[in-house]
């Protein structure tokens, strides 16, 4: 029988409007060790089960609102009803997300597939205290070769756990090759960035590949994704990162794939787009991905200023009937203030500027929108008359 903590009214209420998580000063003070838990109100009306996680802010984090055991079987089932939900995905893709968290009713749990193999991330001391059921309950229902423990997200440190990466169960090797549609690449599963690649840009990747035509840019292009993507149609695509050893995986991947020709180049982006800018450039298609300028609420308003800046530049250089994808993966910058801020850049470039379409995060990575956490990937594809 698991122990009973109470959360006051603001921390039910909370729940009761969809939202997981409960603070420390929601909750009744406990010495209880991490782990499961049933959860009641201050009256002691029965409202879910959830993990404990002793040393966080976010104290406790409910998995349901059913009277159930939280056992192997128990997270079988909810694995396999995320596995359910995402039996429409493109045919053929072999790298995508099983488990989104929040987004999957699983907080603090994100299971990414790659091939046969599966990395785990566990992100809370709740989640911890109970991984033996949880990587049983992976091992049955989605049988892989191998699972690699990607547990080196610093989120970890705010539950007083230590970061590290570990493979249970198989050997995990370095690199896996996935296929996305009609595009191929390496997955570094340890050492890649999240759990080896961007798989919440995959949909935008793909819908580049369908509208990219004639010269591309792609600006933050990591291990290449959009840039191999788009080069199914366009002439030649520019592909800039900062990172060299980001841009040796990227022509291994495009290595990988057939396409027109892709010219990588090791530059601060800021930089060179702003040559680029200078010399008069054109393309007729670009897209702008960069990391989350903004880390911290604090950060919104220069973020904004640096994303507007490469906004300015890339809407300056696109060729008349020119697109651009441009995206934030900041959190702290919502969708409303992105939209600002590319209307700001559009009008600053002093050209037309259509909204084509709102994009976000590929659709294994739900959202759910009484958590806007599990939310963060905003972006739009304009075009400039
Ligand atoms: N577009 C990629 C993901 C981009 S992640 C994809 O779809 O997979 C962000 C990338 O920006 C990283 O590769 C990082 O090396 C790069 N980066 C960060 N700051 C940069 C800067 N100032 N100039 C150029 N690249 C930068």
């Amino acid at each position: 029988m698991n122990p009973t903590v109470a959360v006051s009214r603001r921390g039910a209420r909370r729940l009761q409007g969809g939202h997981p998580w409960v603070y420390r000063s929601d909750v009744e003070d406990s010495d209880l060790p991490a782990g499961p838990v049933h959860v009641r109100d201050v009256r002691g009306r029965f409202l879910g089960c959830g993990l404990w996680s002793p040393q966080s802010e976010i104290r406790l984090r409910l998995l349901t609102s059913d009277d159930v055991t939280i056992d192997e079987a128990w997270w079988a089932e909810r694995i396999a009803q995320a596995v359910a939900r995402r039996a429409h995905l493109v045919p053929g893709t072999t790298a995508y997300r099983v488990v989104h968290a929040e987004g999957d009713g699983l907080p603090a749990l994100v299971i990414d597939r790659y091939g046969e193999f599966v990395v785990v991330q566990l992100l809370t001391a709740g989640i911890e205290a109970v991984r033996h059921d949880v990587l049983g309950a992976i091992g049955s229902s989605l049988q892989p070769a191998g699972i690699l423990l990607r547990n080196d997200a610093s989120v970890r440190r705010h539950e007083g756990l230590p970061l590290a990466i570990e493979a249970i169960d198989g050997s995990v090797p370095e690199r896996v090759e996935v296929r996305v549609g009609t595009v191929r690449y390496w997955a570094l599963l340890r050492t890649g960035q999240k759990t080896g690649a961007f798989l919440d840009q995959r949909a935008n990747q793909q819908l580049m590949e369908r509208v990219a035509l004639g010269r591309a840019l792609d600006v933050f292009t990591y291990q290449g994704l959009f840039a191999i993507h788009m080069a199914h149609r366009a002439d030649s695509v520019l592909a800039i990162d900062s990172s060299a050893p980001a841009l040796d995986v990227a022509r291994a991947n495009a290595q990988l794939n057939a396409g027109g020709p892709i010219e990588w180049l090791e530059a601060n982006a800021f930089d060179a787009l702003r040559s680029l800018d200078d010399d008069a450039a054109q393309f007729d298609t670009i897209v702008l991905d960069p990391p989350a300028f903004a880390k911290s609420r604090n950060a919104v308003s220069a973020a904004l200023r640096g994303y507007k800046e490469i906004n300015l530049r890339a809407l300056r250089m696109l060729a008349p009937g020119g697109r651009l994808l441009t995206c934030s993966c900041s959190y702290h910058v919502s969708r409303a203030r992105f939209l600002d801020m590319l209307a700001s850049a559009a009008a600053d470039s002093g050209r037309r500027i259509v909204l084509e379409r709102l994009v976000g995060q590929s659709d294994d990575h739900p959202e759910v929108l009484t958590v806007p956490e599990s939310s963060y990937l905003k972006g739009a594809l304009v075009r400039a008359d």
